[in-house]
């Protein structure tokens, strides 16, 4: 089963998608992740989206779709962090699942929006691997330095609080519609964690849910 983390900036996805694709074989599919590396690419794609990110908007649909279609190709289960985030995109995702024959289930990060502004504000990122950090509730071994490499961290230009005040509007206008769309009672397809709670405790629930999800369908 594919799965698609859907929550607020600052929500814990990211980090959780980490510990899963450890614990469980997930492939990590970050949409922010591949945006920036194409930005520091130069690519023609990081070159269009450069601006919106910069600014804290979401990047055009269009250009988000085109980039996730071959991803979705590859074989094994993903989790998609941060896509889908409009409606036309969770329409478009639809679609390629169809085409593809495979399925997603949703899980919301559910997490008061009052956390939101300090977990970002102290987030530290590993660019290469995106994986992420916190001055407080999950801090490197040594100050700047990531733990797996000893490469430095860098805080991410968006991550500070006029543009994490853009990023949060965007998600309240354009992605909490999202949890409606997944919660579909004619086809509910949605589940959630309390992302309020300490990091181990949300890898907890996530654990659970996809230990339970794993013996339904008999499969290892
Ligand atoms: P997202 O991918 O949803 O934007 P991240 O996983 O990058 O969020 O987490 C944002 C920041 O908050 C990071 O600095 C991370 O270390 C920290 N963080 C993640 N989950 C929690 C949590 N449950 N409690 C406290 N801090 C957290
Ligand atoms: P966070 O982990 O803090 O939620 P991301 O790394 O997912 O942030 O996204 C950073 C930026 O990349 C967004 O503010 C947006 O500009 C762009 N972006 C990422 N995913 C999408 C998407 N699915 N649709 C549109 N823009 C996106």
């Amino acid at each position: 089963m594919n799965l698609i983390f859907l929550g607020p900036p600052g929500a814990g996805k990211g980090t959780q998608a980490k510990v899963l694709e450890q614990r469980f074989g997930y492939r990590q599919v970050s949409t922010g992740d591949i945006l920036r590396a194409n930005v520091r690419e130069g690519t023609p794609l990081g070159v269009e989206a450069k601006g919106y990110m910069d600014s804290g908007k979401l990047v055009p649909d269009e250009l988000i779709i085109r980039m996730m279609e071959p991803v979705l190709d590859a074989a094994g289960d993903v989790i998609l962090d941060g896509f889908p985030r409009t409606t036309t995109q969770a329409e478009a995702l639809d679609e390629l699942l169809r085409r593809k024959r495979k399925s997603a289930a949703a899980v919301l990060f559910a997490v008061d929006p009052s956390v939101l502004t300090e977990r970002l504000t102290g987030r530290w990122t590993h660019a290469a691997s995106g994986r992420t950090y916190h001055v407080r509730h999950n801090p490197p071994k040594l100050p700047g330095i990531d733990d797996q490499t000893g490469e430095p961290l860098i805080q991410r230009p968006d991550d500070k609080e006029e543009t994490i005040r853009t990023r949060l509007a965007e998600y309240d206008a354009l992605t909490a519609p999202l949890i409606a769309y997944y919660d579909d009672p004619a086809d509910p397809r949605l589940v959630s964690v309390d992302a309020l709670a300490p990091i181990d405790d949300v890898t907890a629930q996530l654990t659970k849910l996809v230990s339970g999800n794993v013996s339904r369908n008999g499969a290892a």
